[in-house]
């Protein structure tokens, strides 16, 4: 059988490496054709030394000389950086199967469409790509005859869960939430959060700005919208009920009223592998569940309105058009305004609802017109999360 060769894009993140343990895990399956990384030359070269990809890209050109000095004298990949380097890393430069897009933030945007247009099957870590563009992206995917893989734990398990199953039967969509680490925390406690205490998952081991909004709960509200762009369904029948275990992933009810769930333990390496092969289950070397060490599975409704992020995500949501681009965009900016100690961790949603409602919603956008809102939305939460 013909390896399955990926593109990855972020890999030297967190999903990135999971990637490469799942590439260990199955060598007669997967072979990484291409690496992408933000700055970090060091691990890239170690990743590369061992990989052999035929091609490299680090978006930080400031780095080159770093890369290349680490290169194994051996190995003389084609060497690329910038943003333009990961649009061809993604399209020209391999041949690849299959394009991992798992860079954190927006940047991973354009590579993604890129890729579809090169009519290579996308596997979508980053959630920013379906939030800000998923009407753009799904469209441009179903013309080009490309899939688009969830890896996201959440929408793997919604894939896993509909696969075979008449769109028609499908009543909800339910996601889970672990409730991020302040899910008992009170009110007061809340307001005095600090980005040490925020960063400390209770069950994922994460990159640090989804730590920050697994804890506001914006993370799952960009699932939501992830979802509703992924398997076009409306807002309304996208629900979150809060799992603190995490090993259901989320589930899908029918309309029959019955429900089928994905579990597996908290590991990043099984959605991906099982995006890596689909359609295709592979045996590997993850571990399986124990359900009688497991002992309970608990189930709870999400905090609405102690954690904001979840109506505000609806809101977008349903209105669509830019709106989920600016949500998406202020978050990003107020999270770093967090992490850097300039605002309170409450202050994280008051800017992203203040941007969010001075913002003038632009109805079917194209790509330009999302990415003005985007930068717009930008500029916006920076001038709120300035110390008063
Ligand atoms: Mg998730």
């Amino acid at each position: 059988m013909r390896k399955r060769r990926l593109v990855v894009l972020g890999a030297t993140g967190s999903i990135g490496q999971s990637a490469a343990k799942v590439v260990d895990d199955l060598p007669d399956r997967l072979e990484i054709a291409g690496l992408a990384a933000h700055r970090n030359a060091a691990l890239l070269a170690e990743q590369a030394n061992k990989y052999r990809p035929e091609a490299l890209c680090l978006v930080d050109g400031t780095k080159a000389d770093e890369l290349r000095a680490r290169l194994a004298p051996d190995y003389r990949p084609r060497l690329l950086f910038g943003e333009d380097g990961l649009i061809e890393l993604a399209t020209s430069a391999t041949d690849a199967d299959l394009v991992l897009v798992a860079i954190v933030g927006t940047g991973g945007l354009r590579p993604a469409l890129a890729a579809i247009e090169a009519g290579r099957d996308l596997a979508v870590a980053s959630k920013e790509i379906l939030v800000m563009a998923g009407e753009t992206v799904m469209r441009a995917a179903a013309a080009k005859g490309v899939k688009v893989l969830p890896v996201d734990s959440e929408h793997n398990a919604i894939f896993q869960c509909l696969e075979g199953r008449d769109p028609a039967t499908v009543r909800r969509l339910i996601l889970t939430a672990s409730g991020g680490p302040f899910r008992l925390w009170t009110v007061a406690q809340i307001a005095a959060a600090t980005p040490a205490q925020a960063l400390k998952h209770p069950t994922w081991d994460m990159g640090q700005k989804i730590s920050i909004d697994s804890a506001t709960l914006f993370n799952k509200g960009l699932e939501m919208i992830e979802a509703r762009w992924l398997f076009d369904v409306p807002m309304s029948r996208v629900d979150v009920v809060v799992h603190p275990q995490s090993i259901v992933h989320s589930m899908v009810e029918f309309i029959d009223s019955s429900v089928l769930a994905q579990l597996s333990h908290s590991d990043m390496c099984f959605p991906i592998q099982y995006a890596a092969t689909w359609p295709d289950r592979v045996a590997n070397r993850l571990p399986p569940l124990d359900f009688a060490r497991l002992g309970k599975l608990e189930f709870e409704p999400p905090r609405t309105a102690d954690f904001p992020a979840l109506d505000l995500a609806r809101a977008a949501g349903e209105a669509g058009g830019t709106l989920p681009a600016v949500l998406n965009a202020a978050n990003e900016v107020a999270v770093e305004g967090f992490l850097a100690g300039r605002i309170p961790f409450p202050r994280i949603w008051e800017v992203v609802e203040q941007v969010m409602t001075a913002h003038r919603l632009v109805a079917a956008p194209d790509l330009g017109a999302i990415l003005v809102a985007d930068a717009e939305a930008r500029a916006a939460a920076a001038r709120a999360v300035q110390p008063e």
